[in-house]
């Protein structure tokens, strides 16, 4: 399964993505976190990507295709994935694109999930991730559990929580207005190809988990019909290239007669009767 989560900052892409992954057996790849990573580290992808991410910015496209590119390569992707945060421009979807046919592995669906905005900025604002395991929550929406569930995998202490950097007003702000003019327009693009399934992502997480494993099972909506029709026409093939050879002389007599031919074997009736003959006689007179 091959699959592309969209939606705007705090729409939940992140923490679905990680329960349809599980669920899966597939990897969840988050450019996000992958950048996050690589700042966390120092290196020299995470130096030039840090600024932009903390003014809300996109990362250099180049930066990030890289990062893709390298990710998909890996073993695990093979069985198929989870995009979260990926493509965020139109740019990175037609790069995706790309890479998916050279690796003959084009996607399955694209789900994007719809929240009113309002909603999208009390959820920014209660999130918290581990600082350890990178696992997130929601102080207001899903409060880390107590008992086993509270323990982080990674230290084995309880999770410790924070708050992203760029999880400010400012900077929501602008990752709100990045999203509507550089993210949106991808939902037109995976609709034009016949994979997007939409999805309303407010309520409770698992109504929501629900509602994305009914979209995942349920065909494509059906793509707009000037883009369907364009389609079908270029897959119309001649005879010859389609590879069916023409019909020899003796099968096309055999061929059984075409609709129009009852037609024009009464015409031909018609003509040969008595009356025809001489209403014809009488036309040549004149
Ligand atoms: P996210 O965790 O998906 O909200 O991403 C956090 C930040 O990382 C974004 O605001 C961007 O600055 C950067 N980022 C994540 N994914 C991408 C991407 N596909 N292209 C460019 N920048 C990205």
């Amino acid at each position: 399964m091959r699959i592309v989560l969209l939606g705007a900052p705090g729409s939940g892409k992140g923490t679905q993505a990680h329960r349809l992954a599980e669920r899966s057996g597939i990897p969840q790849i988050s450019t996000g976190d992958l950048l996050r990573a690589a700042v966390a580290r120092g290196t020299p992808l995470g130096l030039e990507a840090k600024a932009v991410m903390e003014s809300g910015g996109l990362v250099d496209d180049a930066l990030v295709l890289g990062m893709i590119r390298e990710r998909l390569a890996e073993p695990d992707a093979r069985a198929g994935f989870v995009l979260d945060g990926f493509p965020r421009n139109l740019v990175q979807a037609a790069a995706l694109d790309g890479l998916l046919a050279e690796l003959r592995q084009p996607l399955d669906a694209v789900v994007q999930l719809e929240v009113d905005p309002a909603e999208l900025v009390r959820r920014i604002s209660g999130r918290r991730s581990c600082a350890d395991c990178g696992r997130v929550f929601n102080v207001l929406t899903s409060p880390p559990p107590s008992g086993a569930a509270a323990i982080c995998p990674k230290t084995g202490a309880p999770h410790r929580l924070i708050q992203r950097p760029d999880d400010n007003e400012a900077t929501v702000a602008e990752r709100l207005r990045v999203y509507e003019e550089k993210t949106r327009p991808l939902i037109a693009f995976y609709q034009s190809r016949g994979l997007l399934r939409v999805i309303d992502a407010e309520g409770g997480l698992d109504a929501v988990t629900q509602r994305l494993a009914q979209a995942l099972a349920a065909p494509a909506a059906a793509r707009p019909r000037r883009a369907a029709a364009r389609k079908r026409a270029s897959r119309r093939k001649p005879a010859r290239t389609a590879g069916r050879r023409r019909p020899t002389a003796r099968a096309a007599k055999r061929r059984p007669a075409s609709r129009k031919a009852p037609a024009r074997a009464a015409r031909k009736k018609r003509a040969g009767s008595p009356r025809a003959r001489k209403a014809a006689r009488r036309r040549t007179r004149r």
